[in-house]
C-alpha cells in the first residue's frame, strides 16, 4: 500500500474537486473490499447517486467521504435525508469509507470503514433544510454521526499511516457480519446493548454491569417498560450470533481479539 497519491494531471490544490480526484484515484489502486476480500474495488461512473465504488466480487457498495486533516470529526456531512433514510433498508445501502489524508504531505493517512449494518436511523441526522435564497431551496441534507457507531463499527485499514494486517481487518468485519440479518429496528437496540458492553471496557462483564445502563437506554425507548428483559434478549442474540459467550451464571465474554 503505497500512501503518497499519484502525481497526475490535475494539481492538487485547485478546490475540492481536484482532493476528490487524488482520493478516488487512490481508493481504485489500494483498496480492497472489506466485506470479501476480493482485491480490487470498482469505480461507478461520475454522478452516480448515493455509491462511488462497489465491489465486483461480492456486489457491495462503497460511498467514499474524504477530508484534510488528522480526523474524521464527530460527523461526516451526507447526501439527501429522505434518501439516505429510505436506502437503509435497501441491499444497496453503501459502506462508508471514510479517508483522511495530509494536503501538504500530498497522502493518505486513516482510512475507516462502516459496514453498512451499523446504519440505523438514529445515526442520521436530518439538516435544516437550505434557505428559500439557496439555488435548491427547501433542499434537506443530512450528517452521519460518527460519534454514535460504535467503536466496533469503525474498521480501519490504514491509521496514523500504519496499514493493519489484512486479515485482521477481515475478521473484525466478519465478527458483527450478522447485523445484516437483522432488521433496521431490531438492529438499533443490539447497537445500544453493544455500545453499553463497549462502555463497560472489559472482555468480561456481568449482567449487572449491563443493567447499570438501564436507565440511559430508558431515555432512548421511553415507551419500553421492560428495558431489563429487553438486555438480556440481545445478550442472547450476540450470544448466537458469536459475538460473546456466556461463561457462567450471568457473567459473559467477548469473543473479540481472538
Ligand atoms: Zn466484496
Amino acid at each position: 500500500m503505497r500512501l503518497g497519491f499519484e502525481e497526475s494531471q490535475t494539481p492538487f490544490d485547485s478546490g475540492s474537486q481536484q482532493a476528490r480526484v487524488w482520493t478516488e484515484r487512490w481508493v481504485a489502486d489500494w483498496m480492497f473490499c472489506t466485506n470479501c476480500g476480493a482485491p480490487r474495488l470498482s469505480q461507478f461512473p461520475a454522478n452516480s447517486p448515493v455509491a462511488d465504488f462497489f465491489c465486483p466480487e461480492c456486489s457491495d457498495q462503497y460511498e467514499v467521504k474524504a477530508k484534510n486533516g488528522k480526523s474524521f470529526g464527530n460527523s461526516v456531512a451526507d447526501g439527501a435525508y429522505d434518501t439516505k433514510i429510505a436506502r437503509l433498508t435497501s441491499n444497496t445501502n453503501p459502506n462508508l469509507l471514510l479517508l483522511g489524508y495530509d494536503k501538504a504531505a500530498r497522502e493518505v493517512r486513516n482510512v475507516c470503514v462502516v459496514p453498512k449494518h451499523f446504519f440505523v436511523p438514529e445515526i442520521i441526522q436530518r439538516r435544516k433544510p437550505l434557505a428559500e435564497t439557496a439555488r435548491r431551496a427547501g433542499w434537506v441534507g443530512s450528517n452521519i454521526l460518527l460519534s454514535q457507531v460504535p467503536e466496533v463499527g469503525r474498521i480501519y485499514v490504514l491509521r496514523n499511516g500504519q496499514p493493519e494486517r489484512r486479515e485482521t481487518i477481515l475478521a473484525k468485519w466478519q465478527q458483527t457480519l450478522f447485523l445484516r440479518n437483522q432488521s433496521v429496528e431490531a438492529r438499533g437496540w443490539l447497537l445500544d446493548v453493544m455500545k453499553a458492553v463497549e462502555a463497560i471496557g472489559r472482555p468480561e462483564f456481568s449482567l449487572e454491569d449491563v443493567y447499570a445502563f438501564e436507565g440511559r437506554l430508558q431515555l432512548i425507548y421511553p415507551n419500553n417498560n421492560n428495558v431489563r428483559p429487553k438486555i438480556r434478549q440481545q445478550l442472547q442474540v450476540l450470544r448466537d450470533s458469536g459475538y460473546l459467550d456466556f461463561v457462567g451464571r450471568g457473567q459473559y465474554r467477548l469473543r473479540m481479539g481472538r
